[in-house]
């Protein structure tokens, strides 16, 4: 797959508030926050789409929830509880094709997540 913005950042080619890295995984704020906390998880290997996920592939990436809640327990908001997600193509409202799992704390947060009408309904 070609490069996206966040493996810019990965590289440090762009600037962005990094909280957290190790080997396997970067998180940073995001750029527009749609939460009072509101930071990405990404693998460090750029893979494109949760359907692109590989069989090597499931380690790290279930190490992106490991280090959410790691990050969540040292900001201090774990028990109060946060929302991970990662969307997925389109109708998913992914925008940015390297994975990356959405981290949103710091207010009740509502269900089901969409503001918009579904696609599908209109
Ligand atoms: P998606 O819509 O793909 O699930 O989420 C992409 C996220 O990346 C969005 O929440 C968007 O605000 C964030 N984002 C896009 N460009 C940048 C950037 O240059 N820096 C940072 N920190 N976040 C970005």
């Amino acid at each position: 797959m070609s490069d996206t913005l966040f493996t810019k950042i990965i590289n440090r080619e762009i600037p962005a508030d990094i909280i957290y890295e190790d080997d396997i995984a970067l998180a940073f704020k995001d750029i527009n926050p749609q939460a009072p906390v509101h930071f990405l998880v990404i693998p460090k290997k750029p893979i494109a789409t949760i359907n692109d996920i590989s069989e090597e592939d499931r380690i790290a990436v279930g190490h992106l929830s490991f280090v959410a809640a790691k990050v969540a327990k040292e900001m201090g908001f774990a028990e109060e509880g946060y929302r991970t997600v990662m969307n997925c193509n389109e109708f998913g409202g992914q925008t940015v094709y390297h994975i990356h799992l959405h981290v949103l704390a710091g207010k009740l947060l509502g269900w089901p997540p969409y503001t918009n009408k579904p696609k599908t309904l209109e």
